[in-house]
């Protein structure tokens, strides 16, 4: 077992005591012992349109057969112009331009050189200062990491890009909220002491995620989005929203964009793009930023942007893209979450009281269990609870202090009282 190198995983206990599947269908997948086990996180977020969907199934084989690579560099395929042109129909009007990455991680440091390489092409090479928040998360990358504000996923890796980070807007004030939270709005002003402090002049962009996932569930104030837009209009600061936990959805709207009608510059993809069947990501940018690489002139071999990745527009994810498209328009995914998200809500935070929960935040079909530390370990419980989940047939992620539950949007509301009857029982019998 051990030629295979885990990911994000306790390597020695997971060995000692793995947890193999073997099957997916619809929101459940099937462990090596035949049980059922109902999927509350989509698989991390991304598998929100179902699993075993035999649309995307067929899109992928047909092209494997007819077209298994082609060259994304000086050369391309048809069903890349497609897929582009069906996420810009799709994502918020003004982002109209889309370049494709092969995950999360790899969309948030193209976002991050196409925003330093656009001020250089406007003339201020210096503009490259990169600015995040405190527990967001954007990938593992070099610059995923050094924007996004986990302590845990920086420790370790010696400087990374950039240490500046926005306040969280975790607030003891917003405990328990229901969906948007009330206070805090007023923290988004530290970009702006941050911008005049070392000039915006050498600031190239702002990254944050609509609504923070991996830490928890983070949901930003009322109005809090918008005064970060407006700071970054009157400074000449790019905003770069990472949607790749958001995007197609989650929130019970398309995009976070759309929810908090907020536009960025640049919006970043992933996950439920393909439906997580071929990895897949995307960097949408506004006309403004296209244009700019486009205008700069040269001769006509000039290469606009020097990046791209061996698997950028990858045929067969391109199908499975397109495929997982279909599937969200035809069925009105958004919608079915947008419906469900109210009964969600209700039936998680009805979790509030357990021994050992001490906040409930949640959005659309996005919710975190906050637990209590042991012994100044934050991590401790949430891992018992997760392990004790699975023992009772239930898949849920747990991450920092919490526990965090992310639907299919085809659940069903008695699933939904299953998942919280098994958190009913499991969450306070931890030590
Ligand atoms: N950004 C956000 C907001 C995410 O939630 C994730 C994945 N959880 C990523 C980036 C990284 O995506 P990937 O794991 O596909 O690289």
């Amino acid at each position: 077992m051990d030629a295979f190198w885990m990911p994000f995983t306790g390597n020695r206990q997971f060995k000692a005591d793995p947890r193999l599947i073997v099957g997916a269908e619809g929101c459940c997948y099937r462990d090596a012992d035949g049980r059922e086990i109902f999927d509350s996180l989509s698989g991390l977020w991304c598998v929100s349109f179902g699993h075993g969907r035999t649309e995307i199934a067929d899109a992928i084989a047909r092209t494997a057969r007819e077209l298994d690579y082609a060259p994304p560099f000086q050369y391309a395929h048809p069903l890349a112009f497609e897929l582009a042109s069906r996420v810009k129909a799709l994502t918020p009007a003004g982002l109209d331009h889309v370049f494709f990455t092969n995950s999360g991680s790899e969309s948030a440091d193209t976002a991050l050189k196409m925003a330093r390489a656009y001020w250089a092409k406007r003339g201020a090479p210096e503009k490259t200062r990169l600015i995040g928040r405190a527990k967001g998360y954007h990938g593992v990358n070099v610059g995923g990491t050094g924007v996004g504000g986990i302590e845990a996923n920086r420790k370790g890796f010696g400087d990374m890009l950039t240490s500046e980070h926005l306040p969280h807007t975790l607030l003891e004030d917003n405990r328990f909220s229901r969906g948007i939270p009330e206070h805090g709005a007023e923290l988004a002003d530290a970009l702006e002491d941050m911008i005049e402090a070392h000039g915006a002049d050498t600031v190239a962009a702002v990254m944050v995620e609509p609504m923070g996932g991996s830490a928890g569930v983070i949901v930003p104030p009322k109005g809090y989005l918008n005064r970060l837009r407006a700071i970054c209009d009157r400074h000449d600061v790019l905003l770069i929203f990472d949607e790749v936990l958001t995007g197609f959805g989650r929130t019970g709207a398309s995009f976070g964009a759309e929810l908090f009608g907020v536009r960025p510059d640049i919006m970043t993809l992933a996950k439920n793009l393909t439906n997580a069947a071929v990895p897949m990501g995307a960097v949408v940018v506004s006309d403004a930023i296209y244009q700019t690489f486009m205008n700069e002139g040269g001769p006509e071999y000039q290469i606009e942007f020097f990046h791209g990745y061996t698997y950028s527009a990858h045929p067969l994810a391109c199908a499975a893209g397109l495929a997982a498209l279909d599937i969200y328009e035809r069925e009105h995914m958004v919608e079915r979450a947008a419906k469900l998200a109210p009964y969600f809500e209700a039936q998680v935070h009805g979790l509030r009281g357990l021994r050992h929960v001490v906040d409930i935040r949640n959005l659309g079909l996005a919710a975190a269990i906050q637990i209590d530390p042991v012994d100044g370990e934050p991590g401790r419980r949430p891992w018992q609870i997760a392990m004790a989940a699975w023992k009772r047939g239930l898949y849920l992620r747990f991450g920092g202090d919490t526990v965090q539950l992310g639907p299919p949007f085809i659940t069903e509301p008695a699933q939904i009282d299953m998942v919280c009857n098994i958190l009913e029982d499991v969450i306070p019998a931890v030590e």
